[in-house]
Protein backbone atom coordinates (compact mmCIF):
# COMPACT_ATOMS: atom_id res chain seq x y z
CA UNK A 1 0.00 0.00 0.00
CA UNK A 2 1.81 3.63 -0.83
CA UNK A 3 1.68 6.25 1.83
CA UNK A 4 -1.27 8.82 1.26
CA UNK A 5 0.39 12.31 0.75
CA UNK A 6 -1.71 14.82 2.79
CA UNK A 7 -0.58 18.43 2.18
CA UNK A 8 -0.23 20.23 5.69
CA UNK A 9 -1.21 23.33 3.57
CA UNK A 10 -4.64 22.23 2.69
CA UNK A 11 -7.63 24.12 4.84
CA UNK A 12 -9.50 21.71 7.11
CA UNK A 13 -12.89 23.01 8.28
CA UNK A 14 -13.79 20.97 11.69
CA UNK A 15 -17.60 19.47 11.72
CA UNK A 16 -19.82 21.37 14.32
CA UNK A 17 -23.07 22.05 15.15
CA UNK A 18 -24.75 24.82 13.67
CA UNK A 19 -28.04 26.58 16.31
CA UNK A 20 -27.52 24.36 18.94
CA UNK A 21 -25.35 22.62 21.80
CA UNK A 22 -24.51 19.20 21.02
CA UNK A 23 -25.44 17.18 24.03
CA UNK A 24 -22.01 15.51 26.17
CA UNK A 25 -21.55 12.83 27.92
CA UNK A 26 -19.43 13.53 31.45
CA UNK A 27 -16.01 13.08 29.68
CA UNK A 28 -17.41 16.12 27.23
CA UNK A 29 -17.62 13.81 24.00
CA UNK A 30 -20.61 13.88 22.14
CA UNK A 31 -23.29 11.53 23.98
CA UNK A 32 -24.57 8.46 22.24
CA UNK A 33 -27.91 6.55 23.34
CA UNK A 34 -28.08 3.12 21.99
CA UNK A 35 -30.80 1.89 24.59
CA UNK A 36 -34.49 2.93 24.23
CA UNK A 37 -35.48 6.17 26.82
CA UNK A 38 -38.67 4.58 28.64
CA UNK A 39 -41.12 5.60 26.35
CA UNK A 40 -44.67 3.65 25.73
CA UNK A 41 -45.49 2.11 22.41
CA UNK A 42 -48.44 2.48 19.96
CA UNK A 43 -50.62 -0.16 20.42
CA UNK A 44 -50.52 -3.35 18.72
CA UNK A 45 -51.07 -3.71 14.86
CA UNK A 46 -51.55 -6.67 13.05
CA UNK A 47 -48.36 -5.42 11.01
CA UNK A 48 -46.61 -5.84 14.64
CA UNK A 49 -47.50 -9.80 13.99
CA UNK A 50 -46.30 -12.91 11.94
CA UNK A 51 -49.27 -14.80 10.87
CA UNK A 52 -49.31 -16.78 13.56
CA UNK A 53 -49.80 -14.73 15.98
CA UNK A 54 -52.14 -12.88 13.98
CA UNK A 55 -54.18 -16.43 14.03
CA UNK A 56 -53.91 -16.79 17.85
CA UNK A 57 -54.77 -12.56 18.19
CA UNK A 58 -58.10 -13.65 16.51
CA UNK A 59 -58.71 -16.78 18.88
CA UNK A 60 -58.59 -13.78 21.73
CA UNK A 61 -61.18 -12.06 20.15
CA UNK A 62 -62.92 -15.06 20.11
CA UNK A 63 -62.91 -15.16 16.25
CA UNK A 64 -61.62 -18.11 13.80
CA UNK A 65 -58.12 -18.10 13.01
CA UNK A 66 -59.28 -18.52 8.82
CA UNK A 67 -60.06 -14.68 9.64
CA UNK A 68 -56.67 -13.77 9.99
CA UNK A 69 -55.83 -14.05 6.89
CA UNK A 70 -58.18 -12.47 5.34
CA UNK A 71 -57.28 -9.16 7.07
CA UNK A 72 -54.15 -9.39 6.27
CA UNK A 73 -55.01 -9.80 2.83
CA UNK A 74 -57.14 -6.54 3.19
CA UNK A 75 -53.94 -4.77 4.40
CA UNK A 76 -51.08 -6.24 2.98
CA UNK A 77 -52.87 -7.20 -0.61
CA UNK A 78 -55.22 -4.73 -1.22
CA UNK A 79 -53.94 -1.36 1.25
CA UNK A 80 -57.57 -1.45 2.78
CA UNK A 81 -58.50 -0.50 6.17
CA UNK A 82 -61.62 0.57 6.51
CA UNK A 83 -64.42 -1.77 8.11
CA UNK A 84 -66.80 -1.12 5.16
CA UNK A 85 -64.39 -2.26 2.17
CA UNK A 86 -64.22 -5.78 4.11
CA UNK A 87 -67.53 -7.44 3.28
CA UNK A 88 -66.11 -10.87 3.22
CA UNK A 89 -65.90 -10.42 7.50
CA UNK A 90 -69.02 -11.01 9.23
CA UNK A 91 -70.56 -7.57 9.13
CA UNK A 92 -71.24 -7.89 12.95
CA UNK A 93 -67.81 -8.38 13.49
CA UNK A 94 -66.13 -6.17 11.53
CA UNK A 95 -65.90 -3.15 13.21
CA UNK A 96 -64.09 -4.77 16.06
CA UNK A 97 -61.89 -6.44 14.33
CA UNK A 98 -60.37 -3.27 12.58
CA UNK A 99 -60.96 -1.36 15.73
CA UNK A 100 -58.71 -4.07 17.61
CA UNK A 101 -55.89 -5.18 14.66
CA UNK A 102 -56.08 -2.28 12.32
CA UNK A 103 -55.66 0.96 15.13
CA UNK A 104 -54.43 4.19 12.89
CA UNK A 105 -50.80 4.79 13.71
CA UNK A 106 -50.15 7.78 11.88
CA UNK A 107 -51.96 10.83 11.33
CA UNK A 108 -51.21 13.40 8.52
CA UNK A 109 -49.68 16.62 9.78
CA UNK A 110 -48.25 17.65 6.27
CA UNK A 111 -47.98 16.34 2.74
CA UNK A 112 -45.38 18.50 0.45
CA UNK A 113 -45.31 17.95 -3.63
CA UNK A 114 -41.92 18.96 -5.08
CA UNK A 115 -40.49 17.66 -8.66
CA UNK A 116 -43.83 18.14 -10.60
CA UNK A 117 -45.57 15.98 -8.09
CA UNK A 118 -43.02 13.54 -8.77
CA UNK A 119 -41.72 14.10 -4.60
CA UNK A 120 -43.80 13.92 -1.65
CA UNK A 121 -43.17 13.74 1.76
CA UNK A 122 -44.61 13.09 4.24
CA UNK A 123 -45.24 14.21 7.90
CA UNK A 124 -46.54 12.08 10.34
CA UNK A 125 -47.48 12.17 13.88
CA UNK A 126 -47.34 9.05 15.78
CA UNK A 127 -49.63 8.34 18.62
CA UNK A 128 -47.76 10.08 21.06
CA UNK A 129 -47.08 13.62 19.15
CA UNK A 130 -43.90 12.37 17.75
CA UNK A 131 -42.90 13.68 14.75
CA UNK A 132 -41.78 11.50 11.73
CA UNK A 133 -41.35 11.78 8.27
CA UNK A 134 -41.17 9.89 4.53
CA UNK A 135 -40.37 10.74 1.36
CA UNK A 136 -41.74 9.32 -2.13
CA UNK A 137 -40.28 9.26 -5.15
CA UNK A 138 -41.33 8.47 -8.30
CA UNK A 139 -38.36 7.40 -10.77
CA UNK A 140 -38.40 5.57 -14.35
CA UNK A 141 -39.27 2.15 -13.70
CA UNK A 142 -39.43 2.29 -9.43
CA UNK A 143 -40.90 3.98 -7.20
CA UNK A 144 -38.91 4.87 -4.23
CA UNK A 145 -40.14 5.48 -0.30
CA UNK A 146 -37.16 6.61 2.32
CA UNK A 147 -38.78 5.35 5.35
CA UNK A 148 -38.44 6.30 8.98
CA UNK A 149 -36.83 4.00 11.42
CA UNK A 150 -37.25 6.35 15.48
CA UNK A 151 -38.43 9.43 16.18
CA UNK A 152 -35.21 11.84 17.03
CA UNK A 153 -32.23 9.74 16.82
CA UNK A 154 -29.43 8.75 19.23
CA UNK A 155 -26.42 8.89 17.65
CA UNK A 156 -25.56 13.17 17.36
CA UNK A 157 -23.81 13.74 14.48
CA UNK A 158 -23.58 16.84 14.43
CA UNK A 159 -24.66 18.53 11.38
CA UNK A 160 -28.33 16.39 11.66
CA UNK A 161 -30.75 18.19 13.37
CA UNK A 162 -32.95 15.03 13.60
CA UNK A 163 -30.48 13.80 16.04
CA UNK A 164 -30.46 17.16 18.38
CA UNK A 165 -32.77 16.05 21.10
CA UNK A 166 -31.47 12.84 21.06
CA UNK A 167 -33.41 9.92 20.72
CA UNK A 168 -37.28 10.06 21.82
CA UNK A 169 -38.29 5.81 21.31
CA UNK A 170 -37.63 3.42 18.44
CA UNK A 171 -40.49 3.56 16.10
CA UNK A 172 -42.83 -0.26 16.36
CA UNK A 173 -42.35 -2.33 13.46
CA UNK A 174 -46.25 -1.56 12.24
CA UNK A 175 -45.38 2.33 12.50
CA UNK A 176 -42.44 1.49 9.99
CA UNK A 177 -44.94 -0.80 7.56
CA UNK A 178 -47.59 1.17 7.43
CA UNK A 179 -45.59 4.01 6.16
CA UNK A 180 -45.57 2.15 2.99
CA UNK A 181 -49.12 1.11 3.47
CA UNK A 182 -49.97 5.01 3.63
CA UNK A 183 -47.77 6.01 0.41
CA UNK A 184 -49.23 2.37 -1.55
CA UNK A 185 -52.65 4.56 -0.42
CA UNK A 186 -51.62 7.62 -1.59
CA UNK A 187 -50.52 6.38 -5.07
CA UNK A 188 -53.30 4.61 -5.56
CA UNK A 189 -54.89 7.97 -4.99
CA UNK A 190 -53.69 9.61 -8.52
CA UNK A 191 -50.50 10.97 -6.20
CA UNK A 192 -46.79 10.71 -8.25
CA UNK A 193 -49.24 11.40 -11.07
CA UNK A 194 -51.21 8.89 -14.03
CA UNK A 195 -49.22 6.17 -13.64
CA UNK A 196 -50.22 4.21 -10.80
CA UNK A 197 -48.18 1.49 -9.41
CA UNK A 198 -46.77 0.67 -5.85
CA UNK A 199 -43.64 1.11 -3.88
CA UNK A 200 -40.96 -1.13 -5.53
CA UNK A 201 -37.91 0.30 -3.39
CA UNK A 202 -37.77 1.00 0.11
CA UNK A 203 -34.76 2.83 1.58
CA UNK A 204 -34.22 2.89 5.49
CA UNK A 205 -32.60 6.32 5.23
CA UNK A 206 -35.37 8.38 7.24
CA UNK A 207 -35.10 9.64 11.05
CA UNK A 208 -33.22 7.57 12.96
CA UNK A 209 -30.23 4.87 12.50
CA UNK A 210 -31.87 1.57 11.52
CA UNK A 211 -29.22 -0.37 13.18
CA UNK A 212 -30.20 0.66 16.93
CA UNK A 213 -33.76 -0.35 16.53
CA UNK A 214 -32.93 -3.80 14.85
CA UNK A 215 -35.26 -5.96 15.78
CA UNK A 216 -38.51 -4.24 15.16
CA UNK A 217 -36.45 -2.54 11.83
CA UNK A 218 -35.91 -6.03 10.68
CA UNK A 219 -39.36 -7.34 11.46
CA UNK A 220 -40.63 -4.33 9.13
CA UNK A 221 -38.20 -6.08 6.55
CA UNK A 222 -40.21 -9.26 7.00
CA UNK A 223 -43.68 -7.77 6.21
CA UNK A 224 -42.36 -6.12 3.46
CA UNK A 225 -41.01 -9.19 1.63
CA UNK A 226 -42.99 -12.24 2.51
CA UNK A 227 -45.73 -12.77 0.29
CA UNK A 228 -49.07 -11.57 0.75
CA UNK A 229 -51.08 -12.07 3.32
CA UNK A 230 -48.00 -12.32 5.71
CA UNK A 231 -46.45 -9.47 4.52
CA UNK A 232 -46.35 -6.79 1.54
CA UNK A 233 -44.37 -9.29 -1.11
CA UNK A 234 -41.70 -7.17 -1.98
CA UNK A 235 -38.65 -7.99 -3.51
CA UNK A 236 -35.89 -7.77 -0.61
CA UNK A 237 -32.78 -6.78 -3.45
CA UNK A 238 -34.99 -3.59 -3.74
CA UNK A 239 -34.97 -2.72 0.19
CA UNK A 240 -31.75 -1.06 1.36
CA UNK A 241 -30.26 -0.57 4.85
CA UNK A 242 -28.57 2.40 5.85
CA UNK A 243 -26.34 2.73 8.85
CA UNK A 244 -23.29 4.71 10.25
CA UNK A 245 -21.79 2.09 10.82
CA UNK A 246 -23.03 0.27 14.42
CA UNK A 247 -20.92 -3.34 13.37
CA UNK A 248 -22.27 -5.58 15.39
CA UNK A 249 -25.81 -4.95 13.82
CA UNK A 250 -23.97 -4.88 10.28
CA UNK A 251 -22.83 -8.52 11.36
CA UNK A 252 -25.93 -9.65 12.50
CA UNK A 253 -27.86 -8.18 9.35
CA UNK A 254 -25.06 -10.08 7.17
CA UNK A 255 -25.96 -13.47 9.08
CA UNK A 256 -29.30 -13.32 8.34
CA UNK A 257 -29.07 -14.10 4.64
CA UNK A 258 -31.27 -11.47 3.32
CA UNK A 259 -30.80 -10.47 -0.44
CA UNK A 260 -31.14 -6.48 0.58
CA UNK A 261 -28.54 -3.40 0.42
CA UNK A 262 -26.30 -2.15 2.75
CA UNK A 263 -25.16 1.48 2.55
CA UNK A 264 -22.47 2.64 4.91
CA UNK A 265 -22.64 5.66 5.39
CA UNK A 266 -19.15 6.64 5.70
CA UNK A 267 -18.47 11.01 4.97
CA UNK A 268 -14.33 10.37 5.80
CA UNK A 269 -12.26 7.43 5.41
CA UNK A 270 -9.91 8.58 8.70
CA UNK A 271 -10.64 8.28 12.31
CA UNK A 272 -9.32 11.91 12.87
CA UNK A 273 -12.29 13.23 11.37
CA UNK A 274 -14.65 10.71 11.55
CA UNK A 275 -15.08 10.84 15.06
CA UNK A 276 -15.83 14.14 14.87
CA UNK A 277 -18.50 14.08 11.95
CA UNK A 278 -20.06 10.41 13.20
CA UNK A 279 -19.60 10.18 16.71
CA UNK A 280 -19.78 6.60 17.16
CA UNK A 281 -17.02 6.36 14.90
CA UNK A 282 -15.74 6.11 18.46
CA UNK A 283 -16.82 2.90 19.06
CA UNK A 284 -16.24 1.19 15.84
CA UNK A 285 -13.49 2.76 13.67
CA UNK A 286 -13.45 2.98 9.71
CA UNK A 287 -11.26 0.09 9.23
CA UNK A 288 -13.91 -1.85 11.38
CA UNK A 289 -17.09 -0.80 9.50
CA UNK A 290 -15.34 -1.49 6.43
CA UNK A 291 -14.52 -5.07 7.19
CA UNK A 292 -18.21 -5.48 8.07
CA UNK A 293 -19.23 -3.91 4.80
CA UNK A 294 -16.95 -6.05 3.02
CA UNK A 295 -18.12 -9.30 5.32
CA UNK A 296 -21.72 -8.11 4.03
CA UNK A 297 -20.66 -8.40 0.20
CA UNK A 298 -19.15 -11.43 0.92
CA UNK A 299 -21.88 -13.33 2.56
CA UNK A 300 -24.78 -11.93 -0.02
CA UNK A 301 -23.18 -10.83 -3.33
CA UNK A 302 -24.59 -7.64 -2.75
CA UNK A 303 -22.36 -4.37 -4.21
CA UNK A 304 -22.40 -2.17 -0.86
CA UNK A 305 -23.14 1.51 -1.21
CA UNK A 306 -20.59 4.29 0.29
CA UNK A 307 -22.19 7.38 1.01
CA UNK A 308 -20.44 9.71 1.53
CA UNK A 309 -21.22 13.47 1.34
CA UNK A 310 -19.18 16.31 -0.23
CA UNK A 311 -18.59 19.00 2.22
CA UNK A 312 -16.28 21.98 0.95
CA UNK A 313 -12.82 21.56 2.91
CA UNK A 314 -14.17 19.32 5.42
CA UNK A 315 -13.82 15.73 3.75
CA UNK A 316 -13.66 16.40 -0.26
CA UNK A 317 -9.85 17.04 0.06
CA UNK A 318 -7.97 14.97 -2.44
CA UNK A 319 -5.77 13.11 -0.72
CA UNK A 320 -9.33 11.59 1.15
CA UNK A 321 -10.48 10.29 -2.42
CA UNK A 322 -6.89 8.49 -2.56
CA UNK A 323 -7.55 7.07 1.36
CA UNK A 324 -10.53 6.27 0.75
CA UNK A 325 -9.90 4.38 -2.74
CA UNK A 326 -7.07 2.57 -0.83
CA UNK A 327 -9.10 0.97 1.96
CA UNK A 328 -11.33 -0.24 -0.87
CA UNK A 329 -8.90 -1.35 -3.08
CA UNK A 330 -7.21 -3.31 -0.06
CA UNK A 331 -10.21 -4.87 0.63
CA UNK A 332 -10.69 -5.99 -2.83
CA UNK A 333 -12.42 -4.58 -6.18
CA UNK A 334 -16.17 -4.44 -7.34
CA UNK A 335 -17.26 -4.77 -3.64
CA UNK A 336 -18.20 -1.05 -3.11
CA UNK A 337 -19.92 1.73 -4.71
CA UNK A 338 -19.34 4.76 -3.48
CA UNK A 339 -22.54 7.70 -3.73
CA UNK A 340 -20.72 10.66 -3.53
CA UNK A 341 -23.89 13.03 -2.44
CA UNK A 342 -23.78 16.84 -3.12
CA UNK A 343 -24.95 18.95 -0.61
CA UNK A 344 -27.21 22.36 -0.93
CA UNK A 345 -25.07 25.43 -0.29
CA UNK A 346 -25.75 26.84 2.50
CA UNK A 347 -24.01 30.45 2.89
CA UNK A 348 -22.14 30.82 5.89
CA UNK A 349 -22.52 27.08 7.06
CA UNK A 350 -19.46 24.68 7.71
CA UNK A 351 -21.94 22.37 6.24
CA UNK A 352 -21.51 23.56 2.75
CA UNK A 353 -21.63 22.55 -0.92
CA UNK A 354 -17.80 21.33 -2.44
CA UNK A 355 -16.47 23.52 -5.26
CA UNK A 356 -17.38 21.75 -8.86
CA UNK A 357 -14.05 21.40 -9.34
CA UNK A 358 -13.65 19.86 -6.00
CA UNK A 359 -15.84 17.41 -6.60
CA UNK A 360 -15.42 16.34 -10.20
CA UNK A 361 -11.46 15.89 -8.67
CA UNK A 362 -12.97 13.57 -5.51
CA UNK A 363 -14.74 11.50 -8.33
CA UNK A 364 -11.72 11.37 -10.59
CA UNK A 365 -9.44 10.19 -8.24
CA UNK A 366 -11.73 7.52 -6.96
CA UNK A 367 -12.74 6.23 -10.64
CA UNK A 368 -8.90 6.59 -11.56
CA UNK A 369 -8.23 4.29 -8.92
CA UNK A 370 -10.60 1.79 -10.12
CA UNK A 371 -13.21 2.35 -7.61
CA UNK A 372 -17.29 2.62 -8.95
CA UNK A 373 -18.35 6.31 -8.12
CA UNK A 374 -21.61 8.21 -8.74
CA UNK A 375 -22.44 11.34 -8.11
CA UNK A 376 -26.21 10.79 -6.30
CA UNK A 377 -29.12 12.45 -7.40
CA UNK A 378 -31.00 14.09 -4.57
CA UNK A 379 -34.72 14.67 -4.88
CA UNK A 380 -37.24 17.15 -3.29
CA UNK A 381 -34.44 19.45 -2.18
CA UNK A 382 -37.20 22.32 -2.07
CA UNK A 383 -39.27 20.46 0.19
CA UNK A 384 -35.95 19.74 2.12
CA UNK A 385 -36.83 15.76 1.78
CA UNK A 386 -33.53 14.52 0.21
CA UNK A 387 -33.44 10.72 1.85
CA UNK A 388 -29.65 10.73 3.37
CA UNK A 389 -28.05 11.96 6.14
CA UNK A 390 -26.47 15.03 3.87
CA UNK A 391 -30.10 16.11 3.68
CA UNK A 392 -29.83 16.71 7.52
CA UNK A 393 -26.87 19.34 6.47
CA UNK A 394 -29.73 20.56 4.09
CA UNK A 395 -32.17 20.94 6.78
CA UNK A 396 -30.07 22.80 9.19
CA UNK A 397 -31.06 26.15 6.93
CA UNK A 398 -34.78 25.12 7.12
CA UNK A 399 -34.44 24.40 10.86
CA UNK A 400 -33.01 27.63 11.67
CA UNK A 401 -35.76 29.30 9.50
CA UNK A 402 -38.62 27.58 11.94
CA UNK A 403 -39.23 24.05 9.85
CA UNK A 404 -41.08 21.50 11.91
CA UNK A 405 -38.99 18.40 10.71
CA UNK A 406 -35.62 17.75 9.72
CA UNK A 407 -34.25 15.17 7.46
CA UNK A 408 -31.56 12.57 8.07
S1 LIG B 1 -27.31 11.46 10.64
FE1 LIG B 1 -28.52 9.61 10.96
S2 LIG B 1 -27.41 8.52 12.56
FE2 LIG B 1 -26.66 10.63 12.61
S3 LIG B 1 -27.97 11.66 14.13
FE3 LIG B 1 -28.92 11.96 12.10
S4 LIG B 1 -30.42 10.33 11.90
FE4 LIG B 1 -29.00 9.77 13.54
Amino acid sequence: MHEIHRPGSLRQTRPRTEGWVQRVDADGRPLLEFGEPKHGQPPIHLADLTLPERVEAMGRMGLPGFRAKQLSTHLFGRMETEAEEMTDLPASDRSRIVAGLLPPLLTEVRRLRADDGMTIKFLWRLFDGALIESVLMRYPGRITLCVSSEAGCGMNCPFCATGRNGLTRNLSTAEIVEQVIEANRAIRAGELGAGGGRVTNVVFMGMGEPMANYKRVLAAVHRMIDPVPEGLGMSARHLTMSTVGLVPAIRKLTAEGLQMRLALSLHAPDDELRDEMIPVNRHWKVDQALDAAHAYFEATGRRVSIEYALIRDMNDHPWRADLLAQKLNARGHGWAHVNPIPLNPIPGSVWTASTEAATAEFLNRLREAGIAATLRDTRGKDIDGACGQLAAADALGSAASGAQAASR
